[in-house]
C-alpha cells in the first residue's frame, strides 16, 4: 500500500476496498459457475479497464472456459464519454456458436457495450451475456440489459482496479472517487 500512497491523496473517497471488490467478485464467479454449468463460455475482456476485474473474475469460475481480448475507445484523456466508438483490437477467433461473456470495467451510457452486443451478435455467437463490475444506471443514454453486474455507483469519476485517469491509477487496489480537481472539474 505504501507505493501508492501519492496516488490515494488524489482520491476524493474510497467507494469499495479490494475486500469487498474480492467478495464480489468471487460471487459474481459462483453465479456465472452456476448459469454455465455443461457449457464453455468464452470470456471477452474489454480492455484495458476490464483487465484487473476480468483476471479476478475467471478464476473465481469453476469452468472450463476460453479467453479473449478486445480494445475498444470511446473517451481519450477525458472523464466524459465523446459517444463515439472506435474498435482498437478485435478478437483473434470466431466466436461463431459461442457462449460469449463479455466483461467490462464500468457501464455509463452504455454506448460501447451496445456497440459491441451488435458487433458480437451479428457475428453469430449462440449467447451473449454482459457481466460488469460497476454500472451508472443514471447516466444510460441507450437500453442496454446489464446481465451481471457487481456495484450501481453514483454519477461520479471512479479510479483503481483496473480503472485510469489518462491511464493512471489502474493499479490502485481499491476503487476511490477521483477528486475533481485532479481533472479540473469543480470540488
Ligand atoms: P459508456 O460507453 O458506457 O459510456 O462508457 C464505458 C467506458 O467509459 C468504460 O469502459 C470506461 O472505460 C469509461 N468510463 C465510464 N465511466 C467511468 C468512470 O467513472 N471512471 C473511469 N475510469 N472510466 C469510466
Amino acid at each position: 500500500m505504501e507505493a501508492n500512497r501519492a496516488m490515494y491523496q488524489d482520491l476524493e473517497s474510497i467507494l469499495y476496498t479490494k475486500e469487498q471488490l474480492a467478495e464480489a467478485v468471487k460471487k459474481l464467479g459462483e453465479t456465472i459457475t452456476r448459469d454455465y454449468q455443461g457449457k464453455k463460455p468464452l470470456m471477452v475482456c474489454i480492455l484495458k479497464g476490464a483487465s484487473v476485474f476480468f483476471c479476478d473474475l475467471i478464476r473465481e469460475i469453476d469452468l472450463p472456459l476460453e479467453i479473449d481480448f478486445m480494445v475498444v475507445s470511446s473517451y481519450g484523456a477525458s472523464t466524459k464519454s465523446s459517444g463515439e466508438v472506435k474498435m482498437v483490437k478485435d478478437l483473434d477467433r470466431s466466436i461463431l456458436g459461442r457462449d460469449v461473456i463479455v466483461v467490462e470495467d464500468i457501464v455509463d451510457s452504455g454506448m460501447t457495450l451496445s456497440f459491441l452486443k451488435r458487433t458480437l451478435l451479428n457475428r453469430g455467437a449462440a449467447s451473449l451475456r454482459i457481466a460488469t463490475l460497476l454500472d451508472k444506471p443514471a447516466r444510460r443514454r441507450v437500453e442496454l440489459e446489464v446481465d451481471y453486474s457487481c456495484f450501481d455507483i453514483p454519477d461520479a469519476f471512479v479510479v483503481g482496479y483496473g480503472l485510469d485517469y489518462n491511464e493512471t491509477y489502474r493499479n490502485l487496489p481499491d476503487i476511490g472517487v477521483l477528486a475533481p480537481r485532479i481533472y479540473g472539474g469543480e470540488e
